[in-house]
């Protein structure tokens, strides 16, 4: 068997449409413009790239963007005055506060002072509780993106074992909530799980997101499967730099049904995810309801 390829880039530009024409209604009929800041704090080159793209695309669907950056040496006092002013700013309608923060400052703390309404990376711990409720408005937007993929590759998924390998409070754990909320039936996997191979083999989704290169191997999917490989490791091929997801792509993709490539899967579905939040928090806040997006 050889996958067929889950392409994020395509949905990504299928939802992107989706967003501008949705942003472009809110305008015209609401005179409602998505408002988001993105916060970077000291000078990690792979966080700068990630919030200049967070803005790019926030400008190209129309939506106002504004950027603060505030040096490494910003103290947590400084970071929390400006989450609260931001919270305060009615044209904004979505905060971005790109993690990791310098060591000085407590991520625990920026997380209790954002807005929940303006949360648009769903890290709070409002956001995260209302996951588990079922009524999260905001979703963390790398789980949404698979989330989509999932539905838009294989429709309903009620019944099917879907494994996460992962537990992380920005990726595994909202995953899982959000696959059992879909009826599949969901298992979590970590680093004490025992037969991680074994536990593999059962599942007819599987979702990595470890952070280690090609860690999940071609003969630990089980034949007919669904590969969602949320990994991004950055390692050296030939003396030169090159991307890996978590799991070994070339052997999966001889078992799978359908696999996310590493990059332009699950990666490139993320920042219009935190657009997507971002539309849906202005439509939220301005009183406005939005069609399903
Ligand atoms: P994380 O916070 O480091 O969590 C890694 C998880 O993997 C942990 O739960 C850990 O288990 C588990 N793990 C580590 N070694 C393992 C092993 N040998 N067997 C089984 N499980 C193991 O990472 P994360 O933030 O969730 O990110 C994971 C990967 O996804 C990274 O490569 C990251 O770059 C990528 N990512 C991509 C996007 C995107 O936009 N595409 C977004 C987010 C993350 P324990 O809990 O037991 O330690």
């Amino acid at each position: 068997m050889t996958a067929s390829i889950i392409d994020g880039k395509l949905h990504a530009a299928k939802l992107k449409a989706r967003l501008a024409e949705e942003t472009a209604r809110l305008k015209a009929e609401h005179g409602l413009v998505p408002g988001l800041a993105t916060v970077l704090v000291g000078d990690d080159p792979a966080s700068e790239v990630y919030v200049r793209n967070k803005n790019k695309t926030a400008e190209a669907l129309g939506f106002k963007s504004v950027h603060h950056h505030l040096p490494a040496t910003a103290g947590e006092a400084e970071v929390l005055a400006l989450v609260r002013d931001l919270n305060a700013d009615a044209s904004v309608h979505g905060i971005l506060v790109q993690l990791p923060l310098p060591k000085q400052i407590r991520e625990q703390a920026v997380l209790d002072t954002l807005d929940p309404a303006k949360d648009v990376d769903a890290l709070t711990p409002t956001n995260a509780g209302l996951l588990l409720s079922g009524r999260a408005k905001l979703v963390s937007c790398t789980p949404m993106g698979v989330m989509i993929l999932l539905k838009e590759t294989l429709g309903p998924i009620a019944g099917m074992d879907a494994l996460v390998i992962g537990r992380s409070l920005l990726f595994g754990k909202p995953a899982a909530q959000l696959l059992l909320a879909a009826n599949s039936t969901v298992t979590m996997a970590h680093s004490k799980t025992r037969d991680l191979a074994g536990v593999c083999r059962r599942a007819d989704i599987l979702v990595a997101a470890i952070g280690r290169p090609e860690f999940v191997k071609g003969d630990w999917v089980k034949p007919g499967a669904t590969v969602i490989d949320v990994g991004i490791n950055r390692v050296e091929s030939e003396g030169k730099p090159k991307l890996v997801g978590d799991v070994d792509y070339a052997a999966a993709a001889q078992q799978a049904a359908h696999i996310t490539p590493v990059p332009g899967g699950v990666g490139a579905m993320t920042i219009i995810c935190l657009m997507r939040n971002t539309l849906i928090a202005a439509a939220a806040q301005g009183g406005v309801t939005l069609p399903e997006i």
